[in-house]
């Protein structure tokens, strides 16, 4: 456990209505601890999964939507699975970053942020993962422009990184996807 005070928050029943319409049942949670044993990466986060839970179902959108937790998560869903009560986190987490981002909070993992936004990037463009140019986003948006230069040779000569993109037939669907759902939790 993190130490930090976990206490009920009246009056968000905005953020907690966003998560029932996810299908997340924040509330069955019984805190067993199963999703945070189970965590790859919990040692690195600030808030452990269940706190995360716990908070949401309190309602503790800032404290939640300002943590590290939140842009640490890798989405490896390994949470939901040992869930005995099939909450998803990993969706929960999702859920959490698109908050922070629609409400302005900086990141508290800024390189992760700008990351997913290259990878976001590269698929609305695509409609795939373009790893040449969702790369150079990365670079170009960080100003990191040395990091990984080694790695990124040895992947090149082995040809795991190919210069020219592969766009798919359906990018005007994949375009329908980017164009403003979940616009209604504006504030
Ligand atoms: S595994 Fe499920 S029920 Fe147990 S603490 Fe985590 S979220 Fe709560
Ligand atoms: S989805 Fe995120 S929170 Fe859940 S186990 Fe994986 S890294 Fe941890």
């Amino acid at each position: 456990m993190t130490g930090k005070a976990i206490s009920p928050e009246q009056g968000n029943r905005k953020f907690l209505a966003k998560i029932e319409a996810m299908d997340i049942d924040v509330s069955a949670c019984f805190q067993c601890g199963r999703c945070s044993a189970g965590c790859p990466v919990t040692e690195f986060f600030d808030l452990t999964t269940m706190e995360v839970v716990r908070m949401a179902a309190y309602g503790m959108e800032e404290v939640l939507i300002n943590s590290k937790t939140i842009w640490l998560c890798a989405a490896c869903e390994t949470c939901a699975t040992r869930c005995p009560n099939e909450i998803d986190i990993a969706v929960l987490m999702d859920v959490l970053r698109e908050l922070a981002i629609r409400k302005g909070v900086a990141p508290s993992e800024p390189g992760i942020e700008l990351f997913h936004r290259s990878f976001l990037g590269s698929i609305r463009h695509w409609g795939r993962a373009y790893e040449v140019g969702l790369i150079a986003g990365y670079k170009l948006r960080s100003g990191d422009l040395t990091s990984d230069m080694k790695l990124g040779w040895q992947m090149f000569s082995k040809r795991k990184l190919k210069l020219l993109p592969h766009p798919i037939k359906g990018k005007d669907q994949i375009r329908n996807i980017f164009s403003g759902k979940g616009k209604e939790y504006e504030r």
